[in-house]
């Protein structure tokens, strides 16, 4: 089969290409997976994280990818949850022991052996997937695969973020960055929370003006002063001055949620900047998202279709990888970016 691998840490800035197309044997499955033809998967902030080694793959090569969707191509010799034929998909959350006190608890995300999808085990650049059945989710109808494959991680890890921020009807949201997940979040929280205000923090005026398309009360750069404080807000972004902004505009008990696998090292000093009085002061919370647990995203998949969510999807070609992961870098972003695959 087809796969876009990655072979070694590097960096994008450096080197454009860092996943090569090579053939690989389709994957064997063992007796409670399932074997996936994939037709799409969505390619995410996270992969460049892998690929720059904030959070390195443990073995080289390795088929990056963890918003998979397609149909199930053959079952194991255990495995009941589908039927051949049926549309799945699969997320971050690749696999966890099922047994230990965070998985008990559901939250599988916080297990020691959390395994990603495309990072500890290959993911979905690629023509064939293989995952335990109890790790893949239906996909709703209603949307097209590509339209789908965002969903399972931007949009459920958006999901968690929304609901690790304590978000309520009433409260003021704020979003920081305008990416992916955030533009997925913005219609979550426009249907759960109808007359809430919602504030988008953006770089760039294009941004700005999609998050308006998109029902924001208001929408400004990073440093902007929203017209009303916040109760709680998710940053998105990579950056360090944005938990500074974020908790600078929070209200009296608010919560910052960050949801974001690693941040860069560029603006990190700017945290030394760090108030007590003016960031802190007054039971001001942070709290960050770590990967997703498979309610998120099963629920998540239940809630966009019902809104329903459309996400605005840029297609590429599987082969066109390396050009997707580029752009996402250089942060030509609107909507998400999907690789279809044939
Ligand atoms: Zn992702
Ligand atoms: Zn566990």
């Amino acid at each position: 089969m087809k796969a876009m691998v990655l072979k070694q840490i590097t960096s994008l800035d450096q080197n454009p290409n860092p996943v090569a197309l090579i053939d690989l044997p389709i994957p064997l499955i063992k007796e409670r997976e399932i074997l996936i033809r994939n037709s799409a998967c969505g390619v995410c902030h996270t992969e460049l994280d892998e690929i720059e080694g904030r959070t390195p793959p443990p073995l080289f090569p390795v088929v990056l990818g963890h918003q998979i969707v397609g149909r199930v191509e053959k079952l194991g010799r255990r495995a009941n949850k589908f039927k051949i034929g049926d549309r799945v998909g699969v997320g971050w959350i690749g696999s966890a022991c099922g047994s230990c006190r965070f998985c008990s608890a559901g939250k599988e995300n916080l297990c020691a052996e959390f395994k990603a999808t495309g990072r500890d085990i290959n993911g979905g650049y690629a023509q064939y997937t293989t995952i335990a059945e109890d790790f893949a989710y239906s996909i709703p109808e209603g949307f097209s695969d590509r339209e789908a494959a965002p969903l399972l991680c931007a949009g459920a890890i958006g999901y968690r973020s929304l609901r690790l921020a304590e978000m309520e009807k009433g409260k003021n949201l704020g979003l920081i960055g305008f990416g992916a997940s955030a533009h997925l979040v913005i219609q979550m929280a426009k249907y759960q929370y109808p007359r809430s205000n919602i504030f988008v923090f953006a770089r760039t005026e294009k941004e700005r003006n999609f998050a308006r398309e998109l029902g924001a009360s208001w929408s400004g750069d990073i440093e902007d002063e929203p017209p009303e404080k916040l109760d709680c807000a998710i940053d998105t972004t990579p950056a360090w001055k944005p938990i500074l902004e974020g908790l600078k505009n929070l209200d009296k008990g608010g919560r910052l949620v960050i949801n974001a696998i690693r941040k860069e090292e560029k603006d990190k000093e700017i945290i030394l900047m760090l108030d007590y009085s003016r960031h802190l002061w007054l039971e001001k919370e942070i709290k960050s998202v770590a990967n997703v647990a498979r309610r998120d995203v099963s629920e998540f998949l239940e809630l966009a279709a019902k809104i329903p969510i459309r996400p605005e999807v840029q297609e590429f070609k599987l082969e066109d990888a390396n050009q997707a992961l580029l752009e996402l870098k250089q942060k030509k972003i609107r909507g998400a970016k999907v690789l279809r695959i044939d």
